[in-house]
């Protein structure tokens, strides 16, 4: 089977990501690879597809426990055969899987580093044949690294104690030189191909706020994310405790992780997350390495961290499985102080350095805690920031952002302006004043009824500025009255006239520009698409399922089916086999075990609910921007007098494009809504 195959046949994926197919190909010509890639990129497909193509049993040397048993169900549960031996196994399970593994059952065994120099470990590794050793979280070998592992060291003596050496292949999300360095020289990598993916993660939508009260900021996030789940992160024991607390007696699902409770508290607490148990986890740093839980959907910083490497680890284990997520920093001035005090202390508590080394480290870290610092305050792109730091170029403008969301930009409006006076002109020449709805409309070029009937189309400026958003024209209307280019009366109907100004700007070019929001990205369009799936009661019927079905095999309900799946369901609406196999997600393995299940749930589904057309994916974006061209248009219009429409009709069109209207409530509807939308739409003048 080619790697493709492989791909899809196992893991439902259509198409590699970047880097991943390299690496692959690295690896299966027999040369040794370093897989530098920021968490959530695909790191495990790196091994785990060679591991599948090559001729023996792949050994992955992974740190923690919890996330061996994560990676073994996922991969059994895609039809692999993979196993575990760690600390963790009875000692029945033990023999047991290395009795399997002995007779060759495993194409993939992972092991704890502290498991290698057993003679037992040993002895397997001569009898059966080894083609890969891959050591996950390499960084771990590093002492420069955030979680240095000395066990980690037995790697290296155990490849060289292999009857022949196989192809090492490593992989971290740490970037730096120095770790870069200590693995290749620690694990005596061979030549290896090394390769670095860009380190954006776009599917992040990353915030700073400042609230004067954190708490209260932090509930509202919450309460705003429904039933997502996802990480709180606090600087000390005693805030996780607190805030845990708070949430939980406001009515919130959360449980807590840090390094001062028991260990069989601490398991069962990450189990309650990992297991959709508790939606909430409050944390120190403690918690987090190893959980690849993959439907994390906020990340928030109730505390700003020591530095932007841990900042940026710790916000990355949001979005995993490349949906839309958040990850939030609640800064404040308190947190430099908290932090440096943690510094010096951990100054004092380091005995293994000599002073020099110490004030080195010192000075260190009170560097990276000031660009922290600079990260929470910047007004600047944050995305630029974090990705400069790591030494990556970036543009300044990601758009997905608090900065960039809610930055403005100036723009140069000196062309619009000219043509905005110039219509005020020609109206007036018709006869009198109108409002500002009257003029956005003869100059997007408006059909409705009233400026059709007063003749405005046949204006030199009608449909000059079709190409622009209402908003923005309006906006620009706004400005120049503000700067005096034009008037407006003060009265019930106001009526926008020109001023002693307005011919010096037709005249002169005087140039004019004005702040504006910065142009929105196409990532609104795929939320709002993904939304409208993720609300549809299919859905919510498939969740349950999903869930039904872990709790049987006792999975994550991630392990079965991302959420990214389940909406890939909602819009292909498999019925058999065939069809579900082209969902996003769904392998051969997975086909056999759940597609009898998941496609009778939805044939019964479109059983019952005859009338729900299926609205394909570009249909939601369509109605959700006709609806805002709706409820913009409402809005200028309001102080438009006449208005185009009658008091009924206006009463109704209030109805059917109220506020907390969405797309996704006409989409539903949408057999009878749509030919209501399409004919106040061509009412309006809005299609034609
Ligand atoms: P990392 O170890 O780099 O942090 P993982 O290997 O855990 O990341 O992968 C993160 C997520 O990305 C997983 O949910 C995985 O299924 C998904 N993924 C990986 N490769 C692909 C791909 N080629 N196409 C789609 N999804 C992928
Ligand atoms: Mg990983």
């Amino acid at each position: 089977m080619d790697k493709l195959s492989v791909l899809k046949e196992y893991f439902g994926h259509k198409a590699f990501r970047s880097g991943q197919e390299e690496l692959i190909d690295h690896i299966l010509s027999g040369q040794d690879v370093l897989g530098i890639m920021p968490t959530g990129a695909g790191k495990s497909l790196c091994y785990q597809v060679p591991a599948l193509m090559l001729k023996g049993v792949t050994i992955v040397i992974s740190p923690l426990i919890s996330l061996m048993k994560d990676q073994v169900s996922a991969l059994v549960s895609a039809g692999v055969s993979a196993a575990c031996i760690n600390s963790s196994l009875t000692a029945e399970e033990y023999a047991d899987t290395m009795q399997k593994a002995f007779h060759g059952d495993y194409k993939l065994i992972y092991a704890a580093p502290e498991r290698l120099d057993t003679q037992e470990m040993l002895r397997l590794a001569s009898a059966i044949e080894i083609s890969m050793v891959t050591v996950d979280e390499a960084h771990c070998v590093s002492q420069w690294g955030q979680d240095f592992r000395p066990s980690y060291l037995h790697i290296t003596e155990f490849i060289e104690r292999l009857p022949y050496r196989p192809v090492v292949s490593a992989f971290t999300a740490t970037a730096t030189s120095e770790v870069k360095e200590d693995i290749i020289r620690i694990l005596r990598l061979n030549e290896p191909f090394s390769l670095t993916t860009g380190f954006d993660r776009k599917n992040l939508y990353f915030s700073v706020m400042q609230p004067s009260n954190k708490y209260d900021a932090l509930r509202k996030l919450i309460a705003g994310y429904g039933s997502k789940c996802g990480i709180v992160y606090c600087l000390s024991r005693k805030k996780v405790e607190e805030v845990c607390d708070k949430l939980n007696e406001d009515g919130f699902s959360a449980t807590r992780y840090h390094a001062g409770l028991s260990d069989s508290e601490r398991r069962r607490n990450q189990d309650d997350f990992i297991y959709d148990r508790r939606r909430i986890m409050v944390a120190t740093n403690a918690f987090g390495m190893g959980i690849d839980k993959s439907d994390v959907s906020f990340v928030i910083h109730y505390n700003m961290p020591k530095n932007i490497e841990s900042y940026y680890q710790e916000a990355g284990r949001a979005g995993r499985d490349g949906e839309p997520a958040e990850c939030v920093l609640l800064y404040s001035g308190a947190d430099v102080r908290t932090n440096n005090f943690m510094i010096e202390k951990s100054r004092e508590e380091n005995t293994d350095l000599s002073d020099e080394e110490k004030d080195i480290m010192l000075e260190r870290d009170r560097q990276r805690l000031k660009e922290m610092t600079f990260y929470s305050t910047t007004t600047g792109c944050l995305r630029e920031f974090m990705l400069n730091y790591f030494g990556e170029k970036s543009k300044n403008y990601c758009g997905n952002c608090s900065c960039c969301v809610n930055g403005f930009e100036k723009v140069d409006i000196t062309i619009d302006a000219q043509k905005i006076v110039s219509c005020v002109y020609r109206i007036k020449q018709k006869g009198r004043d109108y409002g500002k709805g009257m003029i956005v409309d003869v100059l997007r070029g408006s059909k409705n009824e009233r400026l059709l009937s007063l003749g405005f189309d046949k204006l030199s400026t009608y449909g000059i500025m079709s190409d622009v958003s209402p908003k923005r024209i309006r906006a620009e209307l706004d400005h120049l009255i503000a700067m005096d280019y034009l008037h407006i009366t003060d009265d019930d109907y106001p009526m926008v006239s020109l001023a002693p100004a307005s011919a010096g700007l037709l005249r002169d070019k005087i140039p004019i520009s004005m702040n504006l929001p910065k142009e929105q990205t196409p990532l609104g369009k795929k939320r709002a698409d993904d939304r409208f799936y993720a609300e549809s009661p299919l859905f919510a019927e498939l969740r349950a399922l999903r869930g039904k079905l872990a709790a049987e095999a006792h999975v994550p309900a991630y392990i079965v089916f991302s959420d990214a799946a389940l909406r890939d369901m909602c819009r292909i609406l498999p019925t058999d086999r065939a069809k579900f196999l082209t969902v996003s997600g769904v392998g051969r393995s997975k086909a056999d075990k759940y597609s009898d299940e998941f496609c009778g749930l939805i044939r019964e589904y479109i059983r019952s609910h005859p009338d729900e057309e299926k609205a394909p994916a570009g249909e939601v974006s369509y109605l959700e921007k006709q609806l805002d061209s709706v409820r913009e248009h409402i809005a200028v219009s309001r102080s438009t007098a006449p208005k185009p429409w009658t008091e009924d009709e206006e009463e109704m069109l209030r109805k059917e494009f109220s506020e907390g209207m969405t797309a996704a409530d006409i989409a539903v509807r949408h057999k009878r809504t749509k030919l209501a939308v399409n004919s106040r739409l061509k009412k309006l003048g809005l299609i034609s």
